[in-house]
């Protein structure tokens, strides 16, 4: 394989501690992802102007507004495929009415006003042959997003974008309540992926495939909590949940995603609440 390099834009608290990667061929560069705010997507953007080298693609990884909405500003007119999965790609037009709904109060102007959607789907196993490098998707479905998919780089599973399969000692997001699906997805992946390979995640990393494991028991662990939780008093049933998960967790990075998710989630058990 020619020889690449990859290069992480993290954005701050603010953006979500999100990753957007930009992998440099000898040709241009290849982004994974997108991040979330105008101000993330244009030093993207600026990254991208500083390697000096033009943008062939944009890969995206699943169907979270932290790794599309920015898109419009890394692409910023230029005219390349923004390639997607034909899941991913449908569940973003699907939800992005609903994204707008919940992120503009949250985000105001920096929740982008125009969103770039896929212009290019794949599917299943399909390999993209940019800049002299070849990525090639693995499709898995409902999981931390409505629809998740990750990408390789090269032909070995060596080099993996992982999107958020697995937090890097931060909490999830895990309201969308396709669990089980994110837990088999785990299974499969720990089995499937070389123990050395190199993940590139959303949000930290990079981390290696033992953080499969740990990923498993915050999932499991927050399942329960939320089930077992006394919901006759909803609030004490909440802060029950968030402190077994900030024990786990000795974190508050993203904590309030985690705690975004008790209700969808109970709600998703079937949980009736008494207020
Ligand atoms: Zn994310």
């Amino acid at each position: 394989m020619p020889e690449t390099r990859i290069h992480r834009h993290s954005t701050g608290p603010e953006g979500a501690l999100v990753n957007a990667y930009l992998v440099e061929t000898g040709e241009g560069i290849v982004a994974l992802d997108g991040t979330l705010t105008v101000s993330d997507g244009r030093a993207l953007r600026a990254q991208l102007e500083s390697l000096g080298k033009p943008l062939l693609a944009v890969l995206v990884t699943h169907a979270h507004p932290d790794h599309y909405g920015g898109i419009v500003e890394l692409v910023a007119g230029d005219d390349v495929p923004v390639v997607a999965t034909v899941g991913v790609d449908a569940v973003i037009r699907r939800d992005d009415a609903l994204k707008e709904e919940i992120l503009r109060p949250m985000f105001g102007e920096e929740w982008p006003r125009e969103r770039t959607f896929p212009n290019r789907t794949v599917s299943d196993g399909e390999r993209v042959d940019l800049g002299g490098v070849s990525f090639t998707v693995l499709d898995l479905g409902p999981g931390e997003s409505p629809h998740d998919s990750i990408w390789f780089l090269g032909d070995e599973r060596r080099t993996v974008f992982l999107g958020d399969q697995v937090y890097d000692r931060k909490h999830a997001y895990l309201a969308d309540g396709f669990l089980d699906e994110w837990l088999g997805h785990l299974e499969r992946l720990r089995q499937e992926l070389p123990a050395d390979a190199t993940l590139h995640v959303g949000h930290g990393g990079p981390v290696t495939p033992a953080h499969f494991e740990s990923q498993r028991e915050y999932v499991e662990t927050f399942a329960d909590a939320v089930r077992t939780a006394d919901w006759s008093q909803p609030d004490a049933a909440r802060a029950a949940v968030v402190e077994r998960m900030t024990h786990l967790l000795p974190t508050d990075e993203l904590q309030f995603l985690m705690e975004l998710s008790i209700d969808p989630v109970a709600a998703k058990l079937g949980i009736e609440q008494s207020v």
